[in-house]
């Protein structure tokens, strides 16, 4: 009898252990700490960017980059009708709009020629997602943004280590958010990264971090900041991910091969396409069906966990969120939430299990 097999689950090793236990008992366990300092400066070379500063999740990363642009009521942030909600309840929050743009169906982010129709006098950023691990288009959407005079802010949170023409996701908007929450590509349990090439933002976002307090005056706070601090128990643990990202993307790319192996293009389903100018860091394997709807989509993955496999659906567009509830024009979006699931994808997986789930997956798409 096989075992239940996951959509997701961290890799803790004795290295992290080790991080963690240092940490705790060097006693500094909040949010000062050598393993922050150093978690920022490594994440920040990993990108390819001048500066990174950790906070607390990567919907704060989010919310933080914003506020630090000014952005808030009365403005808008055009980006992609499928992502994780995050990325539009983090530009509530800020009190400003989330604008849905369509997606690009080969690659499911921010469609660069969906944007400039968007483009109001109110808007002020653009916030590509690299879902699913797949970079968005960063060239062409640069362009647009820089035609208009807009931010870039790149929701990075499933991406880490992706690249668009050789260049990292991270480094190549005005900044970049990161999450490392316990299913994505590198964690720290709870924990968020902020990344940018701009000295003045970085200081910005690092005053706004900490309760916007004066460097000068101590208890003297200059604006309503936050707190959105790291541990450093949390940053402990990133920087033993981090010495170990290498085999993390590696291992992420092994296992889409082992899909695309034993399962490939059977009965017209397709797998997670990378387009050329990309690599993938493949936070999760898509699998699409376009012969899917809603209703058959959710009866198989029923099917799938009555044989030991979990999955989940693709993100459903955040316009239809109740408190959101908006008709955007977003016909590939609309289409494709309901064509697509996820499957177990993390760094324990082995090719026997990903073998298993590809023979569970040819016999229920040949019923
Ligand atoms: C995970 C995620 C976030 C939020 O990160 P948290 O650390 O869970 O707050 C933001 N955007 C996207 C696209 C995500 O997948």
């Amino acid at each position: 009898m096989n075992q239940f097999i996951p959509i997701s689950q961290p890799s803790i090793t004795q290295k992290e252990i080790d991080y963690v236990n240092d940490a705790v008992t060097s006693t500094w366990i909040s949010s000062l700490g050598k393993y922050i300092d150093r978690f920022e400066a490594e994440f920040a070379a990993f990108c390819g960017s001048r500066y990174a500063i950790c906070v607390s999740n990567g919907t704060v990363a989010i919310q933080l980059a914003l506020t630090a642009y000014g952005i808030g009521e009365g403005d808008e942030v055009i980006m992609p009708n499928l992502s994780f909600i995050a990325t539009a309840n983090a530009t509530l929050h800020c009190g400003a709009k989330p604008v849905f743009a369509d997606i690009d169906p080969s690659n499911l982010c921010l469609d660069p020629n969906a944007i400039e129709a968007l483009i109001t006098p109110k808007t002020k950023a653009i916030m590509p997602v690299h879902l699913y691990g797949h970079p968005a288009q960063m060239d062409a959407i640069l362009k647009i943004a820089n035609k208009h005079g807009l931010w870039v802010i790149e929701d990075a949170a499933e991406a880490h280590g992706a690249t668009v023409n050789g260049k990292r996701v991270g480094s190549w908007g005005n900044c970049a958010t990161f999450s490392f929450y316990g299913n994505k590509n590198l964690t720290t349990g709870e924990g968020g990264m902020i990344t940018t090439d701009d000295e003045d933002f970085y200081n910005r976002c690092r005053h706004l971090r900490d309760h916007a307090m004066s460097k000068e005056k101590r208890y003297w706070h200059t604006a309503p900041g936050f707190n959105f601090r790291m541990t450093n128990i949390q940053a402990a643990i990133g920087c033993a991910q981090l010495e170990r990202v290498a085999d993390f993307m590696a291992k992420r790319q092994l296992i889409f091969d082992w899909y695309k192996t034993y399962l490939g293009d059977f009965k017209g389903v397709s797998l997670n396409n990378t387009d050329a100018w990309a690599t993938n860091a493949y936070w999760l394997i898509c699998l699409e069906n376009k012969s899917w709807n809603l209703e058959s989509r959710d009866a198989f993955m029923v099917e799938l966990k009555k044989r030991g496999v979990d999955s989940r659906p693709y993100f459903y567009p955040m316009s239809q969120m109740p408190y959101i509830n908006e008709f955007p024009d977003t016909p590939v979006t609309n289409q494709i939430y309901q064509q697509g699931i996820n499957l177990p994808t993390y760094f324990d997986l082995k090719e026997e299990q990903v073998k298993f789930i590809c023979e569970i997956l040819r016999q229920l798409l040949d019923d």
